[in-house]
């Protein structure tokens, strides 16, 4: 970058930061986390429990939020929605979300978990509250900025210090190891079938392309929880779909020879620097820059489940989030943007299928992954917790017998056609199910270990639940939507601004 442009990005977020500052006492807080790590299910439970906490007593027989001071204190007056803050950025789609997660109008038989995030949104609520302390003590108000984004494109961050060449290598590299090669077939056979020194084509290019992103949601896929690598718009291009900043793919090249400008692998090159240059640093420098708070939301237990590569997947793709975090003093990266953050907010999601007794260790080895990622980083430059959590708890937990064994477990709705011991469910009824048990020491499940069960149950697969049943109407309001924990969440993220 040169010094005029990178003197022009400093002066722009200059800006920004004063206009944000201006419009009042308000905080922008990121929501993030890899595809289907629970962002909308999460923001969607949190704006519905700030709009109804403020019009339920403290004293609520139901103690939903017990640790979120400004509610437990009785300070917190009226929430509400405002209009957009910003004209360029999609509205986060709070009401729907709401009603597929209730049933809404259709009744609760009709409740679903809402559509995945896959591009960025965001949603402005203010709360108005008491403060109790300080010369500011008295009526006050603080305006919230909820900002979804994939956590996939926080992993491009690596790409701006790469080369085509690297970047090609790196990656074709990894399409090789033994957990990904299957997946990668089809593409690494069309990429032998081509010459890189060759023509550029269009069509090759598109091919390759679409091969390549087909690998990348192979990967992506349940069964098999891999983490996915960079580019994060191939995934999810969120209003970049089909553009030809994204028609490109990493060829196998030699990277000590000078790739030549009308090859195949000039053409890639260019519209890999063409997808930095106007996808990875506008995002930087124009969403993630302003952003005050931080949560990153990580399915730990999908990645358990399918197994160690997996979790080991799940860490090198968390070591990509975390490099968007460091304060890293790198004059390059301070260059596009200076992350501002102040408090970031790790939580495991969907700790509702685990018994509470497993919540701490859930909690201990999202601990070990980030940390060994850090630990590798300098430091943060902002503080950090760790949680575990189910922002819409879709079980309750039970006692049951098995083999003359008394066992706790948790019960819930399966979705239809989810089936364990070949049972298959049909999404009406309720079932009591083992959930299995974390190791001890979080150590272990990098080496292999994952969730145990009794008799060492093989046919043990996760099963997922649908939305809990609505449960009775509370001060003449719809019942609130259970959860587990995110009243520690709100605490950590939001609490200091609410004293
Ligand atoms: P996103 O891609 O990060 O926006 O992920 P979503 O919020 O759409 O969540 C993906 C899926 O995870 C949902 O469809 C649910 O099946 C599941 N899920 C997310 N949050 C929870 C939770 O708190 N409890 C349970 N049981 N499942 C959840």
């Amino acid at each position: 970058m040169t010094f005029i442009s990178s003197l022009a990005n400093e002066t722009r977020i200059a800006a920004r930061g004063l206009l944000d500052y201006v419009t009042g006492n308000g905080l922008r807080l990121g929501v993030t986390g890899l595809s289907r790590s629970g962002k909308t299910v999460f923001i969607t439970a949190l704006i519905h429990n700030l709009l109804r906490l403020s019009r339920i007593s403290a004293a609520d027989p139901n103690r939903t939020f017990p640790v979120f001071r400004v509610h437990a204190e009785n300070r917190l007056t009226r929430s509400f929605l405002e209009p957009q803050p910003d004209d360029n950025i999609a509205r986060f789609e709070y009401e729907n979300h709401l009603a597929d997660l209730t049933g809404g109008a259709k009744g609760p038989d009709a409740r679903h978990w809402p559509q995945s995030t896959n591009r960025i949104s965001e949603l402005r609520i203010t709360l108005e509250f008491e403060r109790s302390t300080g010369w500011r003590k008295g009526a006050d108000a603080l305006t919230i900025d909820i900002i979804d984004y994939p956590g996939e494109w926080l992993l491009d961050l690596a790409l701006l210090s790469q080369t085509y060449a690297q970047w090609s290598t790196e990656t074709l590299e990894a399409a090789a190891s033994p957990a990904r090669a299957l997946f990668a077939r089809d593409w690494r056979n069309f990429l032998a079938t081509i010459d890189p020194t060759g023509e550029a084509s269009e069509t090759i290019a598109r091919q390759a392309a679409n091969l390549f992103t087909a690998y990348l949601r192979a990967c992506r896929d349940d069964r098999y929880a891999l983490s996915t690598l960079p580019p994060g718009r191939f995934l999810l291009p969120g209003d970049m779909e089909g553009s030809p900043a994204l028609t490109f793919a990493p060829l196998p090249i030699d990277t000590t020879s000078t790739i030549i400008k009308d090859t195949l692998a000039g053409m890639m090159e260019r519209r890999f620097e063409a997808y930095k240059t106007h996808v990875i640093k506008p995002f930087f420098r124009d969403h993630f820059a302003r952003l005050d708070r931080q949560i990153v939301l990580v399915d730990v237990l999908s990645a358990l489940n399918s197994g160690p590569a997996a979790v080991r997947d799940l860490e090198t793709a968390m070591s990509g989030v975390m490099s968007a975090f460091r304060t890293g003093q790198s004059s390059f990266l301070t260059s596009i943007f200076r992350p501002r953050i102040d408090r970031i907010l790790f939580a495991a999601t969907k700790a509702d299928h685990l018994h509470h007794s497993s919540h701490d260790r859930l909690e201990d080895i999202l601990r070990l992954l980030v940390n060994r990622t850090v630990s590798k980083a300098e430091n943060l430059g902002a503080i950090s917790d760790i949680i575990a959590m189910a922002a819409v708890r879709a079980t309750r937990e039970v006692n049951v017998t098995h083999n003359g064994q008394k066992l706790q477990a948790i019960s819930g709705t399966p979705l239809a056609g989810e089936s364990v011991h070949g049972e298959t469910f049909d999404g009406s009824a309720e079932a009591a199910i083992f959930p299995g048990e974390l190791p001890a020491d979080p150590k272990t499940v990098f080496n292999g270990e994952g969730i145990a069960m009794p008799d060492n149950d093989a046919d043990y697969r996760f099963l997922r639940f649908r939305p809990p049943l609505p449960g009775p109407m509370v001060d003449g309001h719809a019942a609130p939507l259970p959860h587990i924990r995110l009243d520690r969440a709100l605490e950590f993220l939001l609490g200091d601004k609410l004293v």
